[in-house]
């Protein structure tokens, strides 16, 4: 049986992943191929990670979206700051800060809750939204992580503006030799407050 590697994601705008694109260049004229550079039009806000999963699982999936969607209303989220996971001094994830209102640890919490009901592995850290721009390399060389950690303090990234989070989508990914390949498998929109 073929599984389907999947996540739980938010989308965000192609005018925001542009906007993303001038500031991941900065970064990559300064870090080079340190850092496995996420194409900006792949950006995205994960809200659970599946992983592997039967297709068989697929349609269970979708009925935990539109259920969690169905009960959450739609909100903005401000995307800006650069930070790195674990932390600074041990970069190895790049990352784009998002501020966003109480619905989305909500709507993260309820799609948390109902996998673990359904035997998915819960994530023990707590939630942290963030959009990855960047993966550091594994085994680099201590200078290189210093000229990260470096970059890191000298390179800020402002507000880059404000997107509306309206639906939220199940993915398939693929990794490709050439970097992963996202297929929106459902989508589910939020509840439409006016
Ligand atoms: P690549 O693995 O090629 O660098 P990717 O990480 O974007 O690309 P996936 O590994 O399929 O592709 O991950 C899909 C999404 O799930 C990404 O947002 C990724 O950060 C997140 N993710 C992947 N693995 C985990 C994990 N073990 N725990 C939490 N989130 C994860
Ligand atoms: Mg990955």
């Amino acid at each position: 049986m073929q599984l389907l590697r999947t996540f739980i994601a938010a989308d965000i705008p192609p005018t925001l992943q542009q906007t993303m694109q001038s500031h991941v260049d900065r970064l990559r004229r300064s870090l080079g191929d340190l850092v496995r550079w996420v194409p900006v039009s792949n950006i995205h806000l994960t809200l659970k990670f599946l992983g592997e999963v039967s297709p068989a699982s697929v349609e269970i999936l979708t009925q935990i979206l539109r259920a969690e969607a169905d009960s959450c209303p739609s909100f903005d989220i401000t995307i800006g700051g650069l930070g790195s996971f674990p932390n600074s001094k041990r970069a190895r994830v790049l990352w784009v800060g998002i501020q966003a209102p109480a619905e989305l640890e909500a709507l993260q919490r309820g799609i948390e809750a109902a996998c673990a009901r359904l035997g998915y592995e819960s994530d023990p850290r707590p939630f942290s939204p963030h959009l990855t721009i960047g993966r550091v390399k594994e085994r680099i060389a201590h200078a290189d992580q210093q000229k990260i950690r470096q970059a890191l303090e000298e390179i800020t990234i402002d507000s880059l503006g404000t997107a509306r989070v309206d639906s939220i989508h199940l993915y398939k990914s693929d990794l490709k030799p050439g970097g992963s390949v996202y297929t929106k498998l459902f989508t589910a929109p939020l509840k439409n407050v006016v």
